[in-house]
């Protein structure tokens, strides 16, 4: 009888456990959605140039961001309607570059996981040199001085070049070098060294690399080796990032939110950081 009664007495001491845990559980799990659902906005930075008539193009380009109302004003019905329509080459403004925009077997724009639009910021700044030479491009060297003062680049992170080229935008003249039509020689802006991204394909296992110019090579390369290296490696590239100068070294996340383009070469892209 003892016996029965202490097994018992266990069952219901197992019980209260089983649901004092079970409570515990869904407390702790309320308690981090509730968190992860809180971004304090200061602390979100918009990495994105506004698409609109100014929005700055290659120069080959015959045409740039249209956007045209379609109906705007008050209805018969008495109340306000407005909408418009909008077309733009994929490669200008705040972008992506799908993978097969330089690689024939690359993954177009649809299929770019967001889990590569997504990580841990690194942001190598090299604007001090490209201030004094427009076609300044980043070093090897540049990689390992900033992993010198701020550690090793993490798995998955997204490499930003910063070069202080978003302070010209949208001044063609200052951001690309040239504000003539068509005029690809006069273009001069700084960019990655191939032998940069080659060090970063082969040392570090990142998500994306990105740059606040109008292109991951600098305006000066006639063969867009930086273009065809990393794409080759089946990663998408962020071009003509706004605000990078508002990013810490690290800590940062970056999303980058591109159109979803079925077969798309790249896009326009929505990217912002959220600051640590
Ligand atoms: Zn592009």
């Amino acid at each position: 009888m003892v016996g029965v009664l202490a097994k018992i007495r266990s069952r219901r001491a197992l019980r209260c456990i089983a649901v004092i845990t079970v409570t515990a559980i869904a407390f702790a799990a309320s308690k981090v959605r509730a968190q992860a659902l809180e971004i304090d906005p200061a602390k979100i930075i918009d990495l994105t140039h506004t698409f609109d008539a100014s929005t700055i193009y290659w120069p080959g380009e015959e045409t740039g961001f249209s956007h045209e109302y379609e109906k705007k004003g008050m209805t018969p019905g008495h109340y306000f309607y407005s909408s418009a329509k909008y077309a733009a080459p994929e490669h200008g403004g705040t972008h992506m570059d799908a993978p097969i925009h330089f690689n024939q077997h690359g993954m177009t724009a649809e299929q770019v996981p967001l889990a590569d639009c997504i990580g841990p910021a690194a942001v190598i700044d090299f604007s001090a040199r490209a201030a004094k030479d427009r076609d300044a491009t980043l070093s090897v060297d540049d990689i390992k001085s900033y992993e010198a003062a701020n550690g090793p680049i993490p798995d998955g992170a997204i490499v930003v070049a910063r070069s202080g080229w978003g302070k010209y935008w949208p001044d063609k003249v200052h951001y690309l070098g040239t504000a003539k039509p068509g005029d690809v020689a006069g273009l001069h802006f700084p960019g990655y060294s191939p032998e940069a991204v080659a060090y970063l394909i082969k040392n570090r296992h990142l998500s994306a690399i990105a740059i606040d110019t109008a292109s991951m090579d600098p305006g000066s390369s006639k063969s867009f080796p930086v273009h065809r290296l990393w794409l080759a490696s089946d990663k998408p590239g962020f071009e003509n990032l706004a605000n990078a100068d508002k990013l810490p070294p690290k800590g940062a996340t970056i999303f980058c939110i591109p159109m979803k383009i079925g077969e798309g070469t790249g896009g326009p892209a929505r990217i912002f950081a959220v600051l640590p």
